[in-house]
């Protein structure tokens, strides 16, 4: 199941990656389509010509059906929002973090069971929290912990809409980043793991998942002592906790 985690989330980075590549190259062949279809029209009727300017418009169409490949993949990917109850989605995956983190890694929680519910793609906020355990575990060299919370902050950075968030933490105390990286840590392909073992991708990811979700996230890491990645999140205010359950109980009926 973690391997194929893995692979989805790898889909989805590149997914939002070539969504974006496509989108304009795909306007650009439009447009060479359009000049090349009025040069054909304008041309002495010679063959040679005639046959030069149809290959070029025969190449472009192939590129665009492809980029419309591309689009179609890119579009999979697209977030679907829902409102989503943190600690039920965290115990559903906690034996699969786990196992990510190793049995020298100590899992600890910090999660109120009356959270209010976040609007969020629950499927990418577990590839999320996926990443940063993968983060944790690999700045945990000789064990340590990880610590999740959640909690309804007061506090936020600026630059967010109005409205309640959630913070979501995920804490190491493992060997820490020093100002340089922290400050590059999220760039997409940024990675200080050698090749073949990070793809800078995970940071990136996280940061992606907040922004797309009007969120925002914060990474505070001290060299030698820990990190810790924030996410903020913005609550599905309109949705009660029981809508955000997927089975509403009878103690908990819909209001
Ligand atoms: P990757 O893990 O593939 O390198 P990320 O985008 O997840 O890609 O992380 C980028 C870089 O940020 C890492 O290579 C590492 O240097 C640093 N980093 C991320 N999380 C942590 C952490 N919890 N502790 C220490 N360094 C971290």
């Amino acid at each position: 199941a973690l391997a194929q985690l893995f692979e989805a989330q790898k889909l989805d980075t590149i997914g939002h990656l070539t969504g974006g590549v496509a989108h304009d190259f795909n306007n650009l062949l439009m447009a060479v389509l359009g000049s090349l279809s009025l040069l054909k029209k304008r041309l002495p009727a010679d063959e040679r010509s005639e046959r030069l300017v149809t290959n070029a418009i025969q190449a472009a169409e192939r590129g665009t059906a492809l980029t419309q490949r591309l689009l179609a993949f890119a579009r999979r990917q697209e977030l679907k929002p829902q409102a989503v109850d943190f600690l039920r989605l965290f115990e559903n995956i906690e034996d699969l973090l786990a196992k990510a983190v190793g049995p020298r890694v100590e899992i600890r929680k910090c999660i109120p069971a009356d959270l209010a519910p976040l609007l969020v793609d629950s499927n990418q906020l577990e590839l999320a929290l996926l990443n940063l355990f993968v983060n944790a575990r690999d700045a945990l060299e000789s064990g340590g912990a990880v610590t999740v919370a959640a909690a309804a902050e007061e506090a936020r950075p600026t630059g967010l809409a109005g409205g309640n968030y959630i913070k979501i933490s995920v804490s190491d105390d493992g060997e820490g980043m020093d100002e340089a990286t922290v400050l590059r840590a999220a760039e997409p392909f940024f990675t200080t793991k050698g090749i073949g073992k990070g793809t800078g991708l995970g940071l990136s990811m996280v940061h992606g998942l907040a922004a797309q979700s009007g969120g925002s996230i914060q990474i505070s890491s001290t060299r030698g002592k820990g990190t810790t990645v924030s996410l903020w999140l913005p609550v599905a205010e309109s949705f009660t906790r029981a809508q955000a359950a997927a089975v509403p109980t009878a103690a908990e009926p819909v209001k």
